[in-house]
């Protein structure tokens, strides 16, 4: 049977922090109640019954899921649980600000399977939490990772983001050894990005907003990982370390160019070649589950052409690559016979590397991205 990934989204954030385009709202606290009832009817639906294949990994994002409280999301992985064909080893994480749970609701979460917990960091310096807009103080990630591990998680990753504004690569390295100094088995390192209808961007429109220079960011990104790999995180993807045997199984799907599910405003599905995305408004998502309307927003059937180039460009920000057996099982061809030129121009570039068994992109491949995927769209 084949293998797919669930995402639940929770778009209620207590502040919007001012690089966050995601689908997150603050003030609808009063939503919160009718939007866990609308989750359970989309969960409920017969759609969903009738999906055939296993799930598994389970992923609660956001926003700030753990706004909620640890029986009402308990409540949900269940309904989840029932709903689907769900794996007894599955991988079930859940995204967590510090500040937003105490050692109960983490007890809760770890007694009701959640199995991976996934923390935002984000910076160890107040100044530079203060400058992004988050809610917390470096030392309440401590006391929800100390509190965690007491409730008997062992997966904790952290999400931590570099290129800020007066950042310093001192403040950048500070906050690495501070992160992997609590024992987490994966992290998660974003270089900042300015996206549109963020404060930031206003901030850079009206010329408020001074980047980071390109190769100090890029110092930041080399001896970040020159770090983490000295302290046992081995990076397998572009943004993504991990301790052996812990890398998000969920997020490597994605990454496979996998099916997955997503339940919730804003939430996002591919599944049986069509991309899906649920309507973003909370209010519109619950107005429409209550009336049994559809929520989708949007759709895509997604072309043959379509997938074997998205597959390309997911696979090749994985450290492993592409594997050329499980590409041939996919899609029919031998991938070094069909894209021989792009990758043997790519190959003399030093942007990608091959095996026996995959094509894999170098180190220098990581930062050029666009340059491998220009290839492959000629
Ligand atoms: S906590 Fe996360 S989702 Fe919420 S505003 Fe900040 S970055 Fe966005």
């Amino acid at each position: 049977m084949k293998k797919i990934g669930l995402y639940l989204h929770f778009p209620f954030c207590v502040q919007k922090c001012r690089y966050c385009d995601f689908s997150s709202w603050t003030g609808k606290e009063n939503l919160m109640n009718a939007y866990l009832s609308a989750l359970a009817k989309e969960l409920e639906t017969d759609q969903n019954s009738k999906v055939k294949a296993e799930v598994s990994s389970i992923f609660m994002g956001g926003g700030t899921p753990t706004l909620f409280d640890g029986e009402a999301l308990a409540k949900v992985l269940d309904i989840s649980i029932k709903c689907f064909n769900v794996e007894t080893d599955a991988e079930i994480s859940i995204e967590c600000n510090p500040g937003t749970a105490d050692i109960e609701k983490l007890r809760k979460l770890y007694d009701s399977g959640f199995n991976r917990l996934s923390i935002g960091l984000q910076a160890w310096q107040d100044h530079l939490l203060d400058f992004l807009g988050r809610i917390h103080r470096s030392g309440q990630f401590e006391d929800t990772v100390n509190w965690a591990k007491k409730s008997g998680f062992l997966n904790i990753s952290a999400d931590v983001i570099y290129g800020i504004p007066g950042q310093t690569l001192d403040d950048w390295m500070e906050t690495l050894e501070a992160a992997v100094s609590y024992d987490i088995k994966h992290l998660s390192a974003y270089s900042l990005k300015v996206e549109e209808g963020t404060v930031f961007y206003q901030w850079k429109k009206q010329g408020r907003f001074k980047e980071m220079d390109d190769d100090l960011e890029r110092q930041m990104y080399h001896e970040g990982i020159k770090f983490l790999e000295s302290r046992g995180f081995l990076q397998y993807e572009i943004s993504n370390f991990a301790q052996p045997g812990y890398e998000s199984r969920h997020n490597l799907n994605y990454w496979m160019n996998g099916q997955y599910i997503g339940c919730g405003s804003g939430a996002h599905s591919y599944y049986n070649n069509f991309r899906r995305a649920n309507i973003a408004s909370i209010e519109e998502y619950i107005k429409r589950i209550e009336n049994r309307e559809s929520v989708t927003a949007y759709q895509e059937a997604i072309d043959r052409e379509t997938e074997i180039f998205e597959t390309l460009m997911l696979g090749l920000r994985l450290k492993a690559g592409i594997s050329k057996k499980a590409f041939a099982d996919r899609f029919g061809f031998v991938l070094e016979e069909r894209y021989s030129m792009e990758i043997e121009r790519l190959r003399k570039q030093g942007l990608l590397a091959e095996d026996k068994d995959s094509i894999y992109p170098t180190a220098k491949g990581f930062d050029f991205q666009n340059k491998i995927a220009l290839e492959f769209l000629k």
